[in-house]
């Protein structure tokens, strides 16, 4: 299937390869505003957004309809970002836009008294995509070394060898067939502070606002610290970070779109060839 004509004009280079986190890139220095690779302006969003969501539950319904045939492969988005990121915006419009059936929506909070009695990674291993679906997670493991970190929830000696954990956890996941798109999400200061204005001054939007988020702003200097070590400790070959600016919300989902599309795409999945004989098939119906 050729891809749509305006593409290569819209982007630069491959989001994948230009989000990608590199060694030495710094937390403080994301400019959230930016829009890297993009070459298009806002109005060009919605129609690509739309285009591209087709691609991508194309090839969502590829990969589900190849688990049928014993393909036991996943795609699990993982998404982290502070409140207002826009990590809900990316399940409605990218991720909604594909068969429900193949997407398995997972978001992580404040641990349940019965998951603290577990291993930090008893509740992520539950949620793991099966063969042939999209994992969404809204949070993740990668909470046990943030807000974990930052709130000191647990000593040091019990979160820093948590880096390392991770990295043969997620190597696992991919040795058995598992692809991560880990994408992490950046809003500035000064937009959250609008985007939490609005969730106040908006009675449908009340739902979406904890007072605690206000908390975790005050904290932002810590969480700088704790997602450069995340970054820099487990952005690894088999499962890479990659960096979202997210003061553009339209931007910030064309991104996240394209990142799965190549995900999927990397999969080189053809249909299913057909397990029954066509001809055939198409003479017995004819006389039925
Ligand atoms: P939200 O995503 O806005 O519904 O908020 C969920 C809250 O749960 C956030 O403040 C997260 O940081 C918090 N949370 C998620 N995972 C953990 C965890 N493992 N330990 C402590 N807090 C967590
Ligand atoms: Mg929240």
């Amino acid at each position: 299937m050729s891809e749509p004509l305006d593409l290569p004009s819209l982007w630069s280079h491959e989001p994948h390869e230009h989000l990608k986190f590199r060694p030495g890139d710094l937390v403080a220095d994301i400019d959230a505003d930016a829009t890297p690779g993009f070459r298009g302006n806002k109005q060009d969003a919605p129609t690509l957004q739309e285009e591209r969501n087709v691609r991508f539950a194309e090839l969502q319904e590829k990969l589900y309809a190849n688990s049928r045939s014993g393909d036991h492969r996943s795609v699990l988005l993982v998404l982290q970002g502070m409140d207002t990121a826009g990590k809900g915006g990316i399940v409605k419009h990218v991720v909604g836009g594909a068969n429900p059936q193949g997407i398995q929506y997972h978001s992580f909070g404040k641990p349940t008294p019965e998951e603290l009695s577990h291993h930090y990674l008893w509740r992520i291993r539950k949620a793991l995509p099966a063969a042939g679906h999209i994992g969404v997670f809204d949070r993740s493991h990668y909470e046990d070394v943030l807000i974990v970190r930052v709130h000191n929830l647990v000593p040091q000696e019990v979160w820093e060898p948590r880096y390392d954990e991770i990295n043969a956890f997620e190597r696992e996941l991919t040795d058995s067939g598992t692809t991560l798109v880990k994408v992490a999400m950046f809003v500035s200061l000064a937009e959250q502070k609008k985007r939490l204005a609005s969730r106040l001054q908006r009675p449908d939007k009340y739902w979406k606002y904890n007072p605690a988020d206000i908390d975790e702003r005050l904290k932002w200097p810590l969480y700088e610290q704790a997602y450069q070590a995340m970054l820099d400790r487990t952005s690894t070959p088999y499962a890479p970070w990659h960096i979202v600016p997210c003061n553009r919300k339209w931007y910030s989902r064309l991104a996240v779109t394209e990142l799965l599309i190549e995900a999927l795409k990397r999969l080189n999945m053809a249909w299913p060839p057909p397990d029954f004989d066509v001809e055939a098939e198409k003479k017995r119906l004819a006389s039925a």
